[in-house]
């Protein structure tokens, strides 16, 4: 047996089940918009609403690092945007309804779509922040732990 191959069977005892879903920062990301740990993907991201927990009860990511902040907002504006602008151009186009119909129309559409669209855009936000070690997550007890992981998978 060779030093390495005993190198790497260290390293799988090592890594423990909570690391084997730490994938790329995609998967992460997915993790993220389901509203779950960007780390282990099994527990929930809020305690309610947009509230983030503090620690992942399934893996102990520490989660009150992130630093969302006005990010997802941002970024939930610009993706409404995005879609109903388009849509109020068709209609208007294609059916010149009344002005009362757009604001009938648009204006739920727009609140409910933010609504819905705002803890899957932070929880992406979230996952991209620990995955890149950003923020609070590049602190001592933060992400490091998962450089510390990466650092012996390589060897
Ligand atoms: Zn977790």
């Amino acid at each position: 047996m060779t030093m390495e191959s005993n190198n790497r069977s260290v390293t799988i005892e090592f890594e423990g089940s909570r690391e084997k879903a730490r994938g790329s920062v995609w998967k992460s990301m997915l993790n993220g918009m389901r509203c779950r740990c960007p780390r282990c993907g099994t527990a929930e991201l809020y305690q309610n609403y947009l509230k983030v927990v503090d620690e992942c009860p399934s893996c102990d990511l520490e989660l009150h690092h992130q630093r969302a902040d006005d990010a997802p907002p941002y970024f939930t504006m610009f993706i409404v945007g995005h879609i109903l602008v388009p849509l109020v151009f068709l209609v208007e186009v294609n059916w010149q309804p009344a002005w009362w119909v757009h604001l009938a129309l648009w204006g739920p559409m727009a609140v409910v779509l933010s609504l819905w669209l705002l803890p899957i855009v932070k929880g992406a936000i979230i996952a991209i922040q620990w995955k890149m070690g950003m923020h609070g997550f590049g602190g001592e007890d933060g992400n490091d732990q998962d450089a510390t992981h990466l650092e012996r998978e390589r060897h």
